[in-house]
């Protein structure tokens, strides 16, 4: 797993790699705007070529994550449209940075079956208007908190199975919600399982990336409380068998644990369990 953290764009877009090289992070997940407003200022020319220019230099991959006022699956006609608008710009701004994939909550709804038509056939609206070719969306595994949608693995394929951007679409996990869920991730048994169902529903290779995030509450308990790594009720232990699983090699792994000034010291705790792996035997150039 390709390991880093959630960085602030406070200062500007670029100054997030500063903040990552500083952090040791090796990828980054930023907002493109303020994360908890509908309004923004259309992105700056010099401010995007900027971005891209540290995103070039410094080769560290990067994805955002929408703001939360976003909800697909709403029945109510002035959210919607705001959401529609919202992921909308998100996605455009991310194809002008060059950034492929958006992390979304997939919505909520009291009526999961409505909440999971609504939010396929947002999704294929708000890709459409945003006149993105690129970049796609990474829908969120939720915790399950009141009418959310997106804590059960099925949720998703639900929504994959409805939509019509099929290919733009892929799936980012979130350790903390997963364990909040009912996923018990931290023991190896659990996690073995956890991938079974995910393999079965979704297929492993959608996942695109993983929130790295220890548990405040317990397992199944429907909260969403990040907490930092080791020191939650999955454990620093409950995280081997996720970092040591090859299928998941590829994917970014982002940490959101609640202090920014402890990510290198929680990235320290994680690296120390990745599995040190002889290198690959080139294959030889097909003609
Ligand atoms: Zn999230
Ligand atoms: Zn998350």
């Amino acid at each position: 797993m390709i390991l880093g953290v959630h960085e602030s764009i406070a200062g500007g877009l670029a100054k997030a790699f500063e903040r990552a090289v500083e952090d040791t992070a090796s990828s980054i997940q930023i907002f493109t705007k303020n994360a908890r407003g509908w309004s923004a200022k259309p992105l700056d020319p010099g401010e995007a070529a900027a971005f891209r220019e540290a995103a070039a230099r410094t080769g560290i991959p990067v994805i955002a994550h929408a703001t939360y006022l976003v909800n697909l699956g709403t029945g109510e006609p002035q959210l919607r449209e705001k959401s529609l608008a919202g992921l909308a710009d998100e996605l455009a701004r991310c194809e002008a940075l060059g950034i492929p994939w958006l992390v979304l909550h997939p919505g909520s709804n009291a009526d999961l079956d409505r909440g999971i038509e609504l939010i396929a056939e947002g999704l294929d609206e708000a890709i459409g208007r945003s006149g993105a070719r690129k970049s796609g969306v990474l829908l969120e595994t939720t915790a399950g908190q009141g009418t959310s949608i997106g804590w059960r693995f099925e949720h998703l394929a639900r929504i994959l199975e409805r939509s019509k951007a099929s290919g733009r679409i892929a799936v980012c996990l979130d350790t903390c919600h997963l364990y909040a869920a009912g996923y018990d991730l931290a023991s190896p048994e659990g996690y073995a399982e956890t991938m079974r169902l995910l393999d079965e529903t979704l297929g492993l290779a959608l996942v695109k990336a993983v929130h790295l995030n220890d548990c405040k509450k317990p397992l199944g308990s429907r909260v969403d409380r990040h907490e930092e790594i080791g020191e939650g009720l999955m454990g620093l232990q409950g995280f081997v068998p996720l970092l040591a699983d090859p299928r998941l090699e590829q994917a970014l792994g982002i940490l959101e644990t609640p202090e920014p000034k402890r990510y290198r010291e929680n990235l320290d705790k994680l690296r120390a369990l990745l599995p040190s792996r002889p290198p690959r035997p080139r294959r030889p150039a097909r003609r």
